[in-house]
């Protein structure tokens, strides 16, 4: 049987209408916009990790990324850029909105109950950035009765409300850079988080604000996958060895933090991907 033109019609707005419906119901099958494309859900707001300029997305997290994807086949412009803020990550890959999330996204076990994690591919560190000229903090110990920022759904919010708690104050930001303004404003007495991520802020503010530099947790750095996902895993594991090896790694973090005081703790950078992980 060949089909009549009417027939070719109905087909394409049968095929239409059935894309539009897929489209509702999962992001992943949405339009050919995504199709044949990989999806990476990224930091907007983080100078130096990942950070959305005029259209394009610059940083560590973004490096290590578009380094990852190659490995896996996809070229710069098959990259999908979402933006994955600290609370939404793990429903993000659980819903299938992104392939996987470089996002300043710490391995722990909690969040293994949830999602997956190849790498770590960095480690930092917890600190505390304040303004330059108070001389009141300079540790996590100067916080009794102080009052800090962190984000919702971070490492680094569940830390203070497990060590700090009774001492300081605590004042959830959807955003880092939202807690950066609270300090410049004097809403807030220290904004904490990780100190890759401070000194990237600390840099933006020209002088403004500094960071203390006495880090007090480790932060393994994964790429977050959908969870069990192991395949995937070694993929990315083998991506992430290459781009130590080759030397990429070291460049992507000069590249990166320059014009800051940072660099990374050589006791646990670079990192070896897979050390003890599990898919
Ligand atoms: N690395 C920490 C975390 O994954 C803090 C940074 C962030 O919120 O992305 O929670």
């Amino acid at each position: 049987m060949t089909f009549t033109n009417t027939m070719k019609r109905t087909a394409v707005r049968v095929v239409a209408a059935l894309a539009a419906v897929a489209c509702t119901m999962s992001l992943a099958a949405c339009g050919q916009d995504e199709a044949g494309k990989i999806r990476i859900g990224i930091k907007f707001d983080q100078p130096g990790l990942g950070f959305k300029k005029s259209g394009t997305y610059v940083g560590f997290d973004v490096d290590v990324a578009k380094y990852i994807a190659k490995k896996l086949g996809y070229s710069e412009d098959e990259i999908i850029w979402k933006e994955a803020p600290s609370k939404q990550r793990e429903a993000m890959l659980q819903n299938g909105d992104v392939d996987m999330i470089l996002a300043t996204y710490s391995i722990t076990d909690e969040r293994k109950k949830a999602v997956s994690f190849a790498g770590p591919y960095f480690v930092a560190g917890q600190d505390l950035l304040v303004r330059k000229d108070d001389q009141s903090i300079n540790g996590p110990e100067d916080l009794n009765g102080k009052r800090l920022c962190s984000v919702t759904g971070s490492t680094s919010a569940a830390t203070v409300k497990e060590k700090f708690a009774s001492e300081v104050q605590l004042m959830e930001q959807p955003g880092y850079a939202e807690c950066a303004t609270a300090l410049f404003s004097g809403i807030v007495d220290a904004v904490t988080t990780d100190d890759i991520i401070l000194a990237g802020l600390a840099s933006a503010s020209r002088g403004k604000l500094r960071v203390v530099g006495k880090p007090f947790t480790q932060e393994y750095y994964g790429v977050g996958i959908k969870k069990g996902d192991t395949k995937l895993a070694v993929k990315i594991n083998n991506a992430i060895t290459d781009m130590i090896q080759d030397g990429s790694w070291k460049k992507a973090v000069a590249d990166n933090t320059e014009g800051t005081d940072y660099t990374p703790d050589v006791r646990y950078n670079p990192p070896t991907p897979d050390e003890g992980e599990d898919a």
